[in-house]
């Protein structure tokens, strides 16, 4: 089995500084879903600066580095996303002490993708020539409503070539190698409303909302061993004033399963509730799907095993800690469900993702660097 030798463990060690200080750059740039291009212009002018022969940027705000791919039809992606849940627009506050960071995005995804980029270094310093196509990705768009732009842009531009993907995203303690597909909706009722006391009798949209959210929780979740699916009605609003009968009101659902086959239920159940819905007549209802996350497909298990093994060994012999293996819904979603072997694996040990308060483990950054070398460099062997 593939194992880092000295002259990596000692790269990466001299290179801790170096990692750490654009650590605490890069978590400052701001890099809301779809609106990543101060973190996609940092990460492009660091590639050329090292002496990348090719950074490409496509139209989805993916960074692309391709080492030996030309002609490849056998590439492998190792990826990180850019992107944030932060609206924020300007830097993101940004502090430490002795044994944390503190910055929203930190782990999510700040940390996986600056350590990358330090092994991708080690790999263009050293002028590495692999015997399959390696790719270097620092994707947009894996957060919420981002719906996964980015893997879905490099499926497409490189469809049929790619044979295995590597995202880095959160803690070492997790490896994702299922995935939890799900749709979301924003479902919008309207009536012509009136004057609560005067046009009493009309309809009433709120209620007629209510009417569909009763319906929905009525359903019993698909029931096939070791999977789990899941519904939920995430916001409700509308209306105008106590004494108006509702013209207008909007909600937010999602369904969610870690197999195809009972998403392909949810679907079913949702769409017939909607469709009972109109019948009923006491709304105008218009449907917009908002989110689209796919299940895996039929994926080589083979291939895939080999994934997790390597990852969950070298994860854990690093960090000393159990590397727990469980379904998500990752930038994997997407090769995974065109039968393409994907697994997503952590870099580090935080807390609060996806808060405001989110926190990194110092100690956890060089354990993280060696668990992604040793990754990555097994391709080059
Ligand atoms: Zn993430």
């Amino acid at each position: 089995m593939f194992e880092l030798n000295e002259k990596v463990i000692k790269y990466l060690d001299n290179m801790k500084e170096q990692t750490f200080s654009r650590l605490k750059e890069l978590a400052q740039i701001p890099a809301p879903s779809g609106n990543e291009d101060l973190r996609v212009e940092f990460v492009k002018k660091w590639f050329e600066n090292i002496g990348a022969k090719k950074v490409i940027v496509d139209q989805a705000k993916n960074v692309i580095v391709p080492i030996n791919c030309e002609d490849k039809n056998d590439i492998v992606v190792f990826m990180a996303h850019t992107d944030l849940v932060f609206p924020d627009t300007t830097p993101l506050p940004y502090s430490e002490d002795d044994e944390y960071i503190y910055c929203p995005g930190i782990g999510d995804d700040t940390d996986c993708l600056n350590s990358l980029m330090t092994v991708a270094q080690y790999v263009i310093e050293n002028d590495l020539t692999p015997p399959c196509g390696i790719m270097f990705l620092a994707n947009s768009c894996e957060e919420g409503l981002g719906n996964l732009k980015g893997i879905r842009q490099i499926m497409k531009d490189y469809a049929g070539r790619i044979s295995a993907v590597y995202t880095f995203d959160g803690s070492y303690t997790h490896l994702v190698n299922r995935c939890v597909g799900s749709h979301r909706y924003e479902v919008k009722f309207t009536t012509e409303g009136g004057h609560s006391f005067g046009a009493f009798g009309n309809r009433n949209a709120i209620a007629a909302m209510s009417d569909l959210i009763c319906n929905l929780y009525k359903c019993e979740v698909p029931k096939k061993e070791n999977c789990k699916t899941t519904y939920n009605v995430g916001i409700v609003e509308g209306g105008t004033s106590v004494n108006t009968i509702a013209q207008e009101a909007k909600m937010l659902y999602e369904y969610r399963s870690d197999d195809k086959d009972c998403l392909a239920i949810m679907q079913n159940f949702f769409n017939k509730e909607i469709e009972k819905a109109k019948e009923s007549g006491k709304a105008e209802i218009e449907v917009k799907l908002i989110g689209d996350r796919p299940c895996g497909g039929d994926v080589n298990k083979d291939a895939l095993d080999y994934m997790v093994n390597l990852a969950v060994s070298v994860s854990e012999k690093y960090s000393g800690q159990k590397c727990v293996i469980n379904s998500g819904s990752t930038d994997a979603n997407i090769p995974m469900s065109l039968g393409v072997p994907s697994v997503c694996v952590g870099s580090h040990i935080a807390y609060g993702a996806h808060t405001r308060e989110e926190k990194l483990k110092k100690e956890s950054i060089p354990i993280g660097l060696k668990i992604i070398a040793e990754i990555v460099l097994s391709y080059f062997n």
